[in-house]
């Protein structure tokens, strides 16, 4: 690549753009190199028409590319399409929703630092902060993700982050995310919200007043369980850290990956809205079954954080969770009879998913822990996918005729 890569630049076009227009155009360039749509720039280095050239390039002077752990221009695009969908200052794509959280607190905390977490946050970033951020000095406590006065009772002067997802897996519960940015600010942590369940397309948490958005792509973004991948986006000032590290450490993202990213995004707001209505149909007749005992998911009415789930998102998500009466029997027992759902962990995929999370994601806890995160044996986990919901529903009924 050359020095020339800016030219024709699209960005002043989308002044303005709606959503839509944002995750189909913005990062696509018109250059002499890419002409047509997105391309796929799968090099590893760069090649310079002079030693002054490359001079400098090196040295930063003229933005060209050096090296892909540095900068491609296939990641380039999808960190600005992100950015922009966000509202962000600027992104950063990872190698994986992990490195986007590694990279986000080995770029931003220092040994003798404070993080707060939530309790319902995704079973690696536990393990990350348990077994490796501990030993390298970072402190890490702990809060039930609604209680707000619990979030501040465990604020400490050396508190620098306060972590969680919003809505949480697998139950269904929010984090006012306004509110607790309040109390991140007052503290002067910054507020980290994983946004992989709602992506963009539901819920703009910088909007809300968090500091920091964290992605998993490989769920929702790519859409259809091909890659993985990550992206951190927010203020420049924290974007330019995680881009030291990740230069210098190199868990950054594969452009092709991120060429597949760009593409799903391009479908984002439509698969989203298909993901949450079936969710929500399947939600509300789960609801009437007698074989179910309580279903968690935020566009039922009788959720306890309805009110602030319309208020922070645009949709509900595409995670339903239900209690079965009949323990962790009854639970294998209704997985065993679906013909159609995958049974996996995974989630945000064109499939549906069914996961029974007491003896999966959640299975490593101990029985008292399980029993305060609220995981319960009769817990199932659907992650809706883009399927027919009557197909969907049949499945689930073979689930409950089971239970007779
Ligand atoms: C899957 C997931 C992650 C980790 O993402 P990977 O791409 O698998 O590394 C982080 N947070 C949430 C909420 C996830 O669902």
């Amino acid at each position: 690549m050359t020095q020339d890569w800016d030219a024709g630049r699209l960005d002043s076009d989308l002044d303005g753009a709606g959503f839509d227009t944002l995750a189909v155009r913005a990062g696509q360039r018109r250059s002499p190199e890419a002409e047509h749509g997105e391309a796929l720039f799968l090099t590893s280095s760069y090649v310079f028409r002079s030693a002054a050239e490359a001079a400098a390039c090196f040295a930063g002077e003229s933005g060209g590319n050096v090296y892909s752990r540095y900068m491609n221009p296939t990641v380039r695009n999808f960190e600005e399409r992100i950015a922009l969908m966000e509202q962000a200052e600027q992104a950063v794509a990872t190698a994986s929703g992990m490195a986007a959280i590694l990279a986000t607190v080995m770029s931003l905390c220092s040994a003798g630092d404070h993080i707060l977490v939530s309790r319902s946050v995704f079973g690696s970033t536990v393990t990350l902060c348990e077994k490796y951020l501990k030993r390298f000095g970072v402190e890490v406590d702990y809060v039930p993700l609604s209680d707000i006065a619990a979030w501040q009772a465990a604020c400490k002067p050396n508190t620098r982050m306060m972590f969680l997802e919003s809505p949480s897996n697998p139950l269904a519960e929010l984090a006012d995310i306004r509110a607790l940015s309040a109390v991140a600010r007052e503290q002067g942590a910054l507020l980290v919200v994983d946004n992989c369940f709602c992506t963009p397309a539901l819920q703009k948490p910088l909007t809300l007043g968090a500091d920091i958005v964290v992605h998993s792509a490989t769920k929702y973004i790519d859409g259809q369980g091909r890659c993985l991948g990550g992206v951190v986006a927010g203020r420049k000032e924290h974007m330019q850290e995680l881009v030291g590290f990740l230069r210098t450490a190199g868990p950054t993202l594969s452009p092709f990956n991120a060429w597949v990213f760009l593409k799903g995004l391009e479908t984002l707001r439509l698969r989203m809205r298909a993901h949450c209505e079936a969710a929500q149909t399947l939600a509300e007749w789960l609801v009437q079954q007698p074989q179910v005992e309580h279903v968690y998911y935020a566009g039922l009415p009788s959720h306890p954080q309805h009110e602030l789930a319309k208020a922070q998102q645009s949709a509900f998500g595409a995670v339903v969770s239900f209690e079965l009466k009949g323990g962790r029997e009854a639970a294998w027992r209704f997985i065993d009879a679906t013909r159609l759902l995958s049974i996996t962990a995974n989630l945000g995929d064109s499939k549906s998913t069914i996961t029974h999370p007491a003896t999966t994601t959640h299975g490593r806890l101990t029985p008292e822990a399980r029993a305060a995160a609220g995981i319960r044996d009769g817990l199932i986990r659907l992650a809706i996918g883009l399927e027919e919901v009557a197909d969907l529903q049949a499945d689930l009924q073979r689930g409950l005729d089971a239970q007779s």
